[in-house]
Formats: structure tokens, sequence, C-alpha cells
């Protein structure tokens, strides 16, 4: 009997990659295909890509020169091994990369991955095959729905994509290109995914989108839902305790998104909220189209609907034109708003963006100051927030093993990482934890309630 055939995909960038990842495997495994665990024992490696800074693209072709010995050393045992490249890399470059590295059998891009077992059949059949155009079909009606044993393996966690695609055009992004026009997908569809995770034994989705908020897909009724109708309506899957949603667009923050903070008790208080600067100038210029004052105000409104809600951004550095005074905005910005965490980036220029032909670039010296300048400031008030929950209870959803034996690590409301003794069976529940101390990366705490007492006292801990 010939042995089975593996893939192996590793994820770049962002978690709707992470996603696609999962769903890429899962549209594999009908074709005969199971998950490797090491790439080395793969037949089909894919990259999974991100195009969203210079660093990110060129860490694939590295990586690819990692895969090619593995390659090398396949073929030497007299087995063949096929390099796939997918994601935003791939959409942007195309035959490019095969012209770069010769080693690829396939490229794919970002909406084509439905496609994936016909296009690795080709591949095997001989020749390179490059399949970036955008499709006519859609690809989440076609792709295979994730299968039980997949659900199990990857945890009490998961992603869903609602909303793929961006119509903003911040001049600096690629995400629009790369991903194509904003489309939501249908409610029943997402419902239909979410009851199958919740059934596998998820109990928490995070709904992910470029623009997550911006969501209006078909709903039951037939009219458009808005990402709010669309958390009350996840709210009464049985078995999903907890949703969030990312990455949120100022602009997009809806009266009916900010009431569902207040209204539904499975909705996390904390929001990633990008602002990308603090000088109106400079939003200006990046098309953000809003200000500072604007995003005060969805700020304020958020915070009146749920008082602890905790707030996440992103920020880039070094846009052009930006001035010692433009950034000074932006530290006061952060000052003002006091963030639980957010990701700084210094300005990288993507061809084909309306910001690289700007003049007025940022030096690298100036921009790596400046870097250096917020991270500093975002992480004393990570540190802050993370002290301030020292002595708390808090409710952590247990998630995996931690790192030492008889620990679990689990995540609090907002998204802090918490490690605590807990029985391996309290996977998947919500537990009362009295933090007891605060680390740089986690915090640690103590099981408040008795529930597990027993199992604790047999295993000596
Ligand atoms: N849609 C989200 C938004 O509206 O902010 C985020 C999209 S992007 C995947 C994630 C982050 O990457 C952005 O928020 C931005 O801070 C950063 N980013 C995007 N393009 C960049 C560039 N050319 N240089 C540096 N950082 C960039
Ligand atoms: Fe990119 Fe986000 Fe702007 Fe869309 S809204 S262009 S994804 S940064």
């Amino acid at each position: 009997m010939s042995r089975p055939r593996k893939v192996y995909v590793k994820s770049f960038g962002c978690q709707m990659n992470v996603y696609d990842s999962h769903r890429m495997a899962d549209t594999l495994a009908p074709a005969g295909y199971a998950e490797a665990a090491l790439p080395e024992d793969a037949d089909l490696v894919i990259l999974n890509t991100c195009h969203i800074r210079e660093k990110a693209a060129e860490k694939v072709y590295s990586e690819i020169g990692r895969i090619r010995v593995m390659k090398e050393a396949a073929a030497a045992e007299g087995r063949r091994m096929l390099i796939a490249v997918a994601g935003c890399v791939a959409q942007a470059k195309g035959e490019e990369i095969i012209r770069r590295a010769g080693v690829v059998d396939l490229v794919v891009g970002s909406q084509n991955y439905h496609r994936l077992p016909e296009l690795v059949a080709r591949a095997i059949g001989g020749g390179k095959i490059v399949d970036t155009e955008f499709p006519v079909e859609d690809k989440f009606a076609v792709l295979a729905a994730p299968r039980r044993e997949s659900i199990r393996r990857r945890g009490v966690t998961s992603f869903v994509t609602v909303q793929e695609g961006c119509d903003k055009f911040c001049t600096f992004c690629v995400v629009p290109y790369t991903r194509g026009a904003e489309v939501s997908r249908p409610v029943a569809q997402i419902v239909t995914e979410v009851e199958r995770l919740a059934e596998g034994g998820v109990r928490e989705i995070t709904l992910i989108g470029q623009n997550v908020n911006a969501y209006h897909g078909a709903g039951e009724d037939g009219a458009d839902w808005t990402l709010g109708r669309l958390l009350r309506r996840l709210a009464q899957v049985p078995g999903i305790d907890r949703l969030r949603y990312t990455t949120s667009h100022p602009r997009d923050m809806a009266n009916d998104l900010i009431a569902a903070h207040a209204e539904l008790p499975e909705l996390m208080p904390y929001v990633h909220l990008p602002v990308q600067s603090g000088s109106n100038r400079i939003l200006a210029t990046m098309n953000r189209r809003h200000t500072r004052k604007d995003y005060f105000t969805v700020i304020r409104r958020l915070r009146d609907a749920r008082s602890d809600l905790a707030l996440s951004s992103d920020f880039i550095v070094g846009f052009p034109g930006e001035t010692e005074a433009d950034f000074r905005d932006t530290l006061a910005l952060v000052e003002d708003v006091g963030f639980a965490g957010a990701f700084s980036f210094m300005y990288s220029p993507r061809p084909g963006t309306p910001a690289a032909e700007m003049a007025d670039q940022v030096p690298q010296e100036e921009k790596a100051e400046r870097l250096q300048r917020l991270q500093a400031l975002i992480t004393r008030q990570q540190r802050a927030f993370n002290a301030r929950h020292a002595g708390c209870e808090l409710d952590i959803l247990l998630e995996k093993p931690g790192k030492l034996p008889g620990q679990l690590v689990g995540k609090s409301p907002y998204l802090q990482a918490v490690q605590v003794m807990a029985p391996h069976s309290a996977i998947g529940s919500i537990a009362r934890v009295t933090i007891t101390e605060v680390g740089s990366n986690s915090l640690f705490g103590a099981l408040a309630d008795d529930r597990y007492a027993p199992q604790l006292a047999a295993a000596g801990a």
C-alpha cells in the first residue's frame, strides 16, 4: 500500500493567514493529504505568505531556501516534495516567484486556495503552475468545512473569517491590491461554521477580516446584517462562551456594534482599533478618513458602553513627511488613550501604493529612533495594565498545557496569557482565577473556585 500523502502549511503574517492555512489543509484532506507535523516529512509544503511590509516578503525567500534543502534531501531518498507559495506575496508577485526561486512548483493567490486540489494534481503532473486571477466563484462556498479531528487538534479557540478585502485604500497599504475588494460572507455560512466548531469543542471565536467592522453580509432574513447583528446571532450558538473580532477601522465603529459591547456578556471587553498616527496632517495623507478627535470620540463611546474595555492599536512611524511634531502627536495620543498593548511598525514603502511615491521619505535612522521611543511608551502602558490585575479574580478560558507539568495556559477577557496549575481535563472550561504574579509576558494565577480541587490534590499540585 502506498504511503499517505502529507501536507505542511506554514503561515506568515496576520490571523487571516492562520485561518486560511487551516482551510487549505481542510481542502486538501479529501484529496488524501494528512497534516504533517514537520515540513521535512511532507510531500507538499505550502508557504502562506504576507506582503504587508518588505521584511515580511523577504522572509519568504529565505524560507524557500530552507525548504529547498529539505526538497533535495527528499529527492535523495527517492521522494518527491512539491513547494507551493500561497497568500499575499503569491498574489502580488505571481510568476516572478518562480523566476527568482525555480525550486517552487506552484504559486496560488490569496483568493484561489479552494482550487488547491486541482492545482496540486496539475503540479504533480509536471510543469510550473501559477494561479493568481481573482476568481468568479465564491471561495468560501467551495471550500471544505473544517474536519472534526482537525478542530480538536487545533484547540478551544478559533478564528473565523467573515469579511475579506478592503475598499479603504490607505496610501501605505497593499491589502486592497492583494486581497481585492471588500466581500462579506453570508450569515448562514458563518453560523454553520461556528456551530460545527462549537460541536468540535471550540469555546471562543474571533471573527476576522481586514476591515471586520465593515461587515455587511446577507442575513438570515435576506437583509444586509451588520457586525453587531452577526455577533448577537453567534452569541446564541450553544457552546460558544466568548466572542471577539479583529481588525476594526475607527470609521466603521457603528452604534449597534458599540451597543453590543454593553449587551452581550459573550463579547469580550478588548478591541483592537488601529489608529496609525496621532497627527491629523499625517492621518489625512494616509487617507485614513478619520481625525484624532474622531478616534477619541469612538473610544469614549466604547468605554461608556463597557467601562472595563481594554484597547490595542497599530501605529506606523516615519510615514513620508512625518515631522518630530507629528510624531509627538502620536505619543500624546498614546498617553491620552492608555493602551493594554499595541503593534508599532516603521513605515515600509510598498511598490504600487501612493505613499511609496511620496516625497519626504523619512530616513531609516529617524524611523528607528521614533519606533524605539513609541515602543518604550507602549511597553510601559502594557506593564501598568497587567500590574493593575495583580490580586484580582479573572475568568480564564483554559486553552492548553502550560510550560510546567500540571500547568495550563489560558486567556483573560483582556487577552492576557495566564498560567495556572489545573488538571488537563479543565481545558475548554472557564475558571475563576486569582492573579498572584505579573510577569513580563504572562500572568500567573491560582484557581479561585474549588471545582478542580480533588484532581489537583490527586496530582499533588
Ligand atoms: N485593516 C487594518 C487597519 O485598518 O488598520 C490593518 C491592516 S494591516 C494587515 C496591519 C497593520 O500593518 C496596519 O494596521 C499597519 O499598522 C501596518 N502596515 C500596513 N502597511 C504598512 C506599511 N506599508 N508599512 C508599515 N506598516 C504597515
Ligand atoms: Fe489597509 Fe486597513 Fe487601510 Fe484597508 S483600512 S487599506 S486594510 S490599513
